[in-house]
């Protein structure tokens, strides 16, 4: 059996040298290839995918898992070969169940309706895309056909981001956080709104990056297996555990865009680079799922990066550092600016309270659409109506409205927002979690201290990389199923005193 183990491994780790030499490509093409080089870029990086793609659905890869299949009945569940087989069983099924002429439709599809969106969002068209959005739903719809045993058609594209959640679970729960939010909403907005006019000065591109490197220095990113660079959309990339590089942008007048999201993919890096290295170069060695990583993106940007007090530790470093912004600013202003909630129209720019209400209402639109409640040539009206209902302000253009996010117009619909909302829940369940089994975790945040922190989110998640299922994860490191109190709690804790609420102004957490 030994044998064979090492001839599957042998197999996952060419396959994992393929996906992260096309990784490696991608990043590439965001930071410094030159637009001439598109073209054979994207022939490249198709053909990196198709090789990839042929060694996981191979007759050998089949004959191998299904041979070690038989042989391990007697290993523990939670050693990591037993976890490699189940997690190699599911990416083969995944992987062959689908057709390859099938996955080629959908990626040309995918690069055809991108680069009409590039130019119908700027113009507000929404005619323009809509016959090839009309395709994506069709071509989603096909996915899920290609799977059998699912409740809602949502379900197989929702396991390929946050595998084992079912669309009736994540809207049974976002309804009930909806619930509580739409009147937390309504109270924070009734105050006065915060002054941010601190946040709008112009800092040089370089000092704030430097200012964004020193803090994630302090928590724990690791520049000898990692580096930063610049790009339009933030995002974090890993070649292997030794190389996980996350991308940052900067807005010249306000120093908030780069720092933040900066801290956000760090807390991506933190989980990857926190992966136990013996998992490398195996399909264990990557998160657990998109909600699992959001809730460490959030963590460190959110409920750290955000926090009082990590800046009543912090604060007189970036008044140092950007002088002409913040010489003459008292903390509890820069506190309350930085924590603003207003109803916004974009999705990336909203706050903490209102963002899941941007999430959700694309959540329930691709369940509307999947199950054919709804049609594309009444989505834009759809997202109007209920975005006036949710967030309270009247949506001007399509542009800002269902042209705004990418996902719908560079792959399937269904399954790539209710990761964002997930880890915003999870993200307060580990905290709650971590402080309750190190109550000086808050007092050492505040003296700019991170080790103990980072340390139990490294031993109950980072360390074992996908090698248990996101509801053992949270399980194992909560004592709990996935639940919103803690999320609750912490929105509240931290918002009736910013906007002096008064607890019946809202169904106040139980
Ligand atoms: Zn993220």
């Amino acid at each position: 059996m030994d044998q064979r183990f090492d001839e599957l491994k042998r197999r996952l780790l060419e396959i994992n040298d393929l996906t992260s030499a096309a990784a490696l490509l991608r990043w590439d093409q965001t930071t410094y290839m030159p637009a001439g080089g598109a073209p054979a870029r994207a022939r490249q990086l198709a053909t990196l995918e198709r090789l990839a793609h042929e060694q996981l659905t191979a007759a050998e890869t089949a004959r191998l898992l299904e041979r070690l299949e038989r042989e391990s009945g007697s290993l523990p569940y939670d050693s990591d070969e037993a976890a490699l087989l189940r997690v190699t069983r599911r990416l083969y099924d995944q992987a062959v169940r689908v057709p390859a002429r099938f996955v080629a439709e959908l990626s040309e599809h995918a690069a055809a309706i991108y680069q009409v969106w590039t130019e119908a969002r700027p113009a507000n068209d929404f005619k323009r895309v809509r016959p090839l959005l009309e395709r994506t739903l069709d071509l989603s719809r096909q996915y899920s056909g290609y799977f059998s045993g699912w409740q809602s058609i949502a379900d197989p594209l929702i396991d390929l981001s946050d595998y084992g959640l079912k669309a009736a679970e994540i809207r049974e729960l976002f309804g009930r956080l909806r619930q509580r939010l739409v009147p937390l909403v309504r109270a924070i907005t009734e105050r006065p709104p915060a002054d941010d006019s601190c946040l709008s000065h112009a800092i040089p591109a370089e000092r704030q990056l430097a200012f964004g490197l020193e803090v994630i220095r302090r928590f724990g990113y690791d520049f000898d297996r990692g580096r930063q660079d610049l790009t339009h959309h933030p995002f974090m990339t890993k070649f292997s555990l030794g190389d996980v590089r996350i991308l940052t942008r900067v807005r010249e007048n306000d120093f908030t865009d780069s720092l933040f999201s900066t801290l956000h993919e760090c807390g991506h890096a933190l989980y990857e680079q926190g992966i136990r290295m013996d998992l490398e170069g195996t399909p264990l060695a990557a998160g657990a799922s998109s909600g699992v990583h959001e809730s460490q993106s959030r963590l460190w940007e959110n409920l750290v990066g955000r926090s009082l007090p990590f800046w009543r530790h912090s604060y007189p470093a970036i008044q140092a550092a950007f002088p002409e912004a913040l010489k003459r600013v008292p903390l509890e202003t820069f506190y309350a600016a930085i924590n603003k909630v207003e109803r916004s129209l974009i999705r990336t720019d909203a706050d903490e309270v209102t963002y899941n209400l941007h999430v959700m209402l694309r959540f329930d639109l691709e369940l509307d659409l999947l199950e054919g409640r709804l049609a594309i040539a009444d989505l834009a009206e759809a997202w109007r109506a209920r975005f006036q209902k949710d967030i309270g302000i009247p949506v001007p253009d399509d542009r800002n409205g269902a042209l705004q996010d990418v996902h719908w117009f560079s792959g399937p619909i269904g399954g790539a927002f209710q990761g964002y909302t997930l880890g915003n829940i999870l993200s307060a369940q580990f905290f709650a979690a971590a402080r309750r089994d190190h109550p000086g975790i808050v007092k050492e945040i505040e003296a700019g201290e991170f080790k103990t922190l980072r340390g139990w989110m490294r031993d109950r998640i980072y360390q074992h990389g996908s090698k248990f299922t996101p509801a053992e994860i949270v399980q194992r490191a909560t004592g709990q199923p996935m639940t919103i109190e803690p999320y609750m709690e912490y929105l509240w804790d931290k918002y009736q005193p910013l906007y002096d609420l008064e607890r019946d102004a809202v169904t106040a957490p139980a």
